[in-house]
């Protein structure tokens, strides 16, 4: 419990575990770490609730976006004509 809340005062002062994570978040999340980067982080997320729902964040936003690049549905081709027409006439 008390530990809990160290850790949580240490994670608002953003030390340097905090700012690590941070920082190595993308390469976490790919799981492109070498492995003992890895482990640490993992072991600082255990320790850290507000960095922990970060990476929860980010993982999910991360998934959410690769949905969107690749929709189980292909654009229906008078959209995908109509948005073709819009980028050439606008950018
Ligand atoms: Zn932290």
């Amino acid at each position: 419990m008390i530990e809990g809340v160290v850790n949580y005062v240490k994670c608002l002062l953003r030390l340097p575990g905090c700012r690590q994570v941070h920082r190595l978040l993308f390469d976490y999340v790919s799981g492109t770490l070498p492995p003992e980067k890895h482990a640490k982080l993992t072991a600082h997320l255990r320790d850290c609730p507000l960095c922990l729902e970060y990476v929860e964040t980010y993982r999910l936003t991360l998934q959410t976006c690769k949905e969107a690049c690749h929709p189980q549905e292909p654009m229906p081709p008078e959209l995908e004509a109509r948005l073709l027409e819009f980028i050439k006439k606008e950018l």
